[in-house]
């Protein structure tokens, strides 16, 4: 395990810049390349009981860059659903869900908090910021206000009010802002950088903390490799995280492969999937879609989710919206599993796929993530 003692260092992703530990910068100050966290794996060691070792998010934290206490709200150790049947879809074994609901603000989010505000205590901030469609500004100002943290969320005015609403509960400021989410990034970045604001988001260490809902889901197939990771893709740091994953459990000798990845997005809002069959460059497309965790026209990790596509030979697929309601609605009947439309997009994902190549899942493992619930 990292003896917290290890160094890391962060590495631009564009231009491999390196900066140190520690280093305050969130993009390449040469190139404005998304940076990314590399540990000397050479020196992680891991405890001759972890595999036995109760799973939840903090387990993971010899893979987090976080050196001191790691701020905890119990996130994690959700529920893999097994084998998973879905009425008159998927009648067949191999098809297995992430609860990612069951965490303390009903997303996914939670695991990236937890690491961001244990770094910003770490480096001695007491205020955070960050841009956010919903699901991200409710879990850091969860996870803000346990620190004692002032917290401010940038938001679009045409985001989901009852997202607006339960983070306002949770004490945090808003700042309701015109256009759609990547003006809300521009606004949250230039807030932090005039002030003594730890910027808080899809940047590396966000990524770090998304990882152990990879780690957890392959412990709980006992490190059987499923065949195809589906998930559905906004910003793409998900996806960016679970490829990161992969290739450190890998290089860890705790898997021996790396299954094929799908990013799956909605049809109103598809720059990755666009990008992904014109073989060019990720290009911003104006979010019209419902999904509203999912409505990222500019990806920042796009390159990235691009890249963890092709390197694993899986592919993009688009879903319309319409497909989305459906597979909400499917799962509920099926498993008793609620989602909102973003968290289940890479659902409708699999259930198109199903319908359009049926022979593709015949007797194969997959694992779909279904990353959130907070609309209802
Ligand atoms: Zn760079």
């Amino acid at each position: 395990m990292r003896d917290h003692t290890v160094d890391y260092r962060l590495v631009c992703t564009n231009c491999s810049a390196k900066y140190p530990e520690n280093a305050q910068e969130f993009r390449c100050i040469i190139c404005n390349g998304i940076l990314e966290v590399s540990y000397d794996y050479g020196r992680l060691r891991l405890e001759s009981n972890f595999r036995r070792e109760k799973i939840t998010h903090k387990k993971y934290a010899a893979f987090f860059p976080v050196n001191k206490r790691l701020v905890s709200l119990n996130e994690g150790g959700t529920e893999l659903r097994r084998d998973v049947r879905l009425k008159g879809a998927w009648e067949g074994n191999g098809l297995h869900l992430k609860v990612e609901t069951e965490n303390p603000t009903r997303t996914f989010k939670d695991r990236g908090s937890s690491v961001e505000i244990s770094k910003a205590r770490e480096l001695g901030f007491g205020e955070v910021c960050c841009a956010s469609t919903g699901n991200m500004g409710l879990s850091l100002a969860r996870y803000a206000r346990e620190e004692g943290m002032k917290c401010t969320i940038f938001i679009s005015k045409s985001a989901n009010k009852e997202k607006i609403a339960k983070i306002r509960v949770q004490g945090a400021a808003i700042r309701e802002i015109g256009g759609d989410f990547n003006d809300s990034l521009n606004a949250a970045e230039s807030f932090a950088a005039k002030r003594e604001v730890f910027l808080c988001g899809d940047y590396h260490y966000r990524k770090e903390g998304q990882k152990s809902l990879l780690f957890e889901a392959i412990e709980q197939m006992g490190y059987k490799v499923p065949d195809y990771i589906i998930v559905q893709v906004g910003n793409s740091t998900l996806l960016a995280a679970i490829f990161k994953g992969l290739k450190e459990f890998k290089y860890l000798g705790l898997i021996s492969r790396i299954p094929r990845l799908i990013a799956v997005q909605s049809s109103r809002c598809d720059p990755i999937v666009r990008a992904y069959e014109n073989e060019r460059g990720v290009n911003y497309v104006r979010p019209k879609t419902r999904a509203d965790a999912i409505a990222v026209g500019y990806p920042t990790f796009g390159f990235e989710g691009l890249n963890a596509v092709r390197a694993t030979e899986g592919f993009a697929e688009r879903v319309k919206d319409s497909e989305i309601t459906k597979a909400i609605s499917l799962l509920l009947k099926s498993t008793g599993i609620a989602a909102e439309p973003g968290g289940a997009a890479g659902l409708a994902g699999f259930l198109k796929i199903c319908r359009e190549k049926p022979k593709m899942f015949k007797g194969k493992e997959i694992l779909v993530i279904i990353t959130g619930n907070n609309e209802e």
